[in-house]
């Protein structure tokens, strides 16, 4: 079979940088890593089979410097480029800037990644084939009479979004009328700082949603399909922190029509490669929130539940190649969990890098550890400090549990704290047992777990 590609730069670092590897290698594809200084000893630098030095430890200065790693990629001969996710994988002019180097950037189109990258202009690009939205503003709100005008309209409480958002940041709830300015000055200002864009809009702040988006993969021949759904409504800070696929609260038959919604929807866009549509739950409907134009954190509990290598789908679709398979080939088998561990404080969270001592990660049947630790790692300051992800799979979500609370117990990480303890009293709860969560479930939880 002749190579998809002569040879891969893989934009990022840590479990993400290695996930990419792992795919190409299995294709054939040999890998070039990038790294910053701090990152000389990584995984993702021993394992890769060229690696180049882009920047000292400051992300701005490294794995977002364009142009030191365009220069990695003319340097090796990379004529591909995957992003992961985080750091460039979502910033059109990267991906238009590799494009014009005659470089194949793994991910959707710049244009797509521009229309969804602004959530306002997104929001406006669902709504027009036909997917349901939260309620709120129609487009920008300019000023305070604006805003007030909307939040009276919609009803409060209101959420104050930016429209460059991400990672949770430039949000602000309003719980009334006399909360709404000040809602308002934070989440523009927030933006401004964030990302050099105070544009914001409002949208209703709904008190007990469900986070549930689906997985996308598109083809250029016009083809879309989707992988299922993934509950995601365990957050700190709008933050996720434990995934399922699929959700404790849908329906096989809710699971298709959203589905189809979503797929005829980006059907029509042209949409290309992988994509994420994010909603809110609530009372049986879905609303749309954002899209994301790339891998995600969590995407390894849908390939456990389908059976399939998403980066290896996107990697073939960038090549050109079509799905070759329908919908209806696509199966769900099971019920898969990952706990995203990382080098923080289990009650405080505050960030916990150093030296890991011991690193030993559970393994047997149906068990998947995505990490880029080894003992003798020194977790660096730098970055975020997601660690391990541990994803399991079983029959159903009761045995998933099971699996998870022994896997969860099998893991060993010395030297530096992690979140391992918070997710093993997250799956001990009898709520949480029972799948009866909400986005707004963790943040309680946590401060309850303080209290006493
Ligand atoms: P980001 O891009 O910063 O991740 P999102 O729009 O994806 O922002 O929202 C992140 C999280 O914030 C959601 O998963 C949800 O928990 C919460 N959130 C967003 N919009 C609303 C809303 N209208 N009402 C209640 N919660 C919301």
């Amino acid at each position: 079979m002749p190579r998809l590609f002569q040879k891969m730069l893989i934009a990022n670092r840590g479990e993400i940088a290695l996930r990419i590897q792992r795919a190409c290698r299995e294709l054939g594809i040999p890998t070039v890593a990038v790294h910053s200084t701090a990152d000389a000893q990584a995984m993702h630098v021993r394992l890769a089979d060229e690696s180049v030095c882009i920047g000292p430890p400051s992300a701005r200065d490294s794995y977002l410097n364009m142009p030191n790693i365009l220069s990695a990629a003319a340097v090796t001969g990379a004529d591909a480029i995957h992003p992961g996710y985080g750091f460039l994988s979502e910033n059109a002019n990267f991906a238009e800037m590799v494009e014009a180097h005659g470089i194949t950037f793994i991910g959707p189109s710049s244009a797509h990644i521009r229309m969804m990258g602004d959530k306002i202009s997104a929001k406006t690009a669902m709504a027009g084939i036909g997917v349901p939205l939260v309620p709120g503003s129609d487009g920008e709100v300019v000023d305070m009479d604006a805003a007030r005008a909307v939040a009276a309209q919609i009803g409060y409480p209101v959420l104050i979004k930016a429209a460059a958002g991400g990672g949770g940041r430039g949000m602000k709830v309003a719980l009334g009328p006399d909360e709404l300015e000040e809602a308002w000055t934070v989440a523009r200002t927030e933006a401004r700082t964030a990302f050099g864009n105070d544009a914001v809009y409002i949208e209703k702040y709904l008190d007990r949603p469900r986070h549930i988006e689906m997985q996308v993969m598109a083809d250029a021949h016009g083809h879309v399909v989707h992988f299922g759904e993934r509950d995601c409504s365990l957050q700190r800070r709008h933050q996720k922190l434990l995934e399922e696929a699929g959700s404790p609260a849908l329906t096989p038959d809710e699971r298709d029509a959203l589905g189809a919604v979503v797929t005829q929807g980006l059907s029509k866009l042209g949409y290309r490669n992988a994509g994420t549509l994010e909603f809110l739950y609530q009372d049986g409907q879905f609303a749309f929130i954002e899209m994301n134009t790339r891998l995600q954190v969590e995407h390894p509990v849908t390939e456990m539940v389908c059976g399939v290598d998403l980066v290896r789908e996107q990697i073939r679709i960038a090549a050109g190649e079509p799905l070759g398979y329908a919908q209806s080939d696509v199966r769900f088998e099971g019920h898969a969990i990952e706990c995203r561990i990382t080098a923080e404080d289990p009650e405080t969270f505050a960030p916990t890098p150093g030296k890991v001592s011991v690193f030993h990660a559970p393994g047997g049947l149906g068990v998947r550890v995505d990490s880029a630790l080894y003992a003798g790692y020194v977790v660096p300051p730098y970055y975020d400090s997601l660690v391990a992800k541990l994803i399991v799979h079983a029959p159903t979500r009761p045995e998933a549990i099971a699996r998870m609370r022994r896997a969860l117990a099998e893991f060993a990480v010395v030297g530096i704290r992690t979140t391992i303890p918070l997710h093993q009293r997250i799956i001990e709860d009898a709520e949480f047992q029972a799948g009866d969560y909400t986005i707004h479930w963790l943040e309680r939880f946590v401060a309850a777990g303080r209290d006493h």
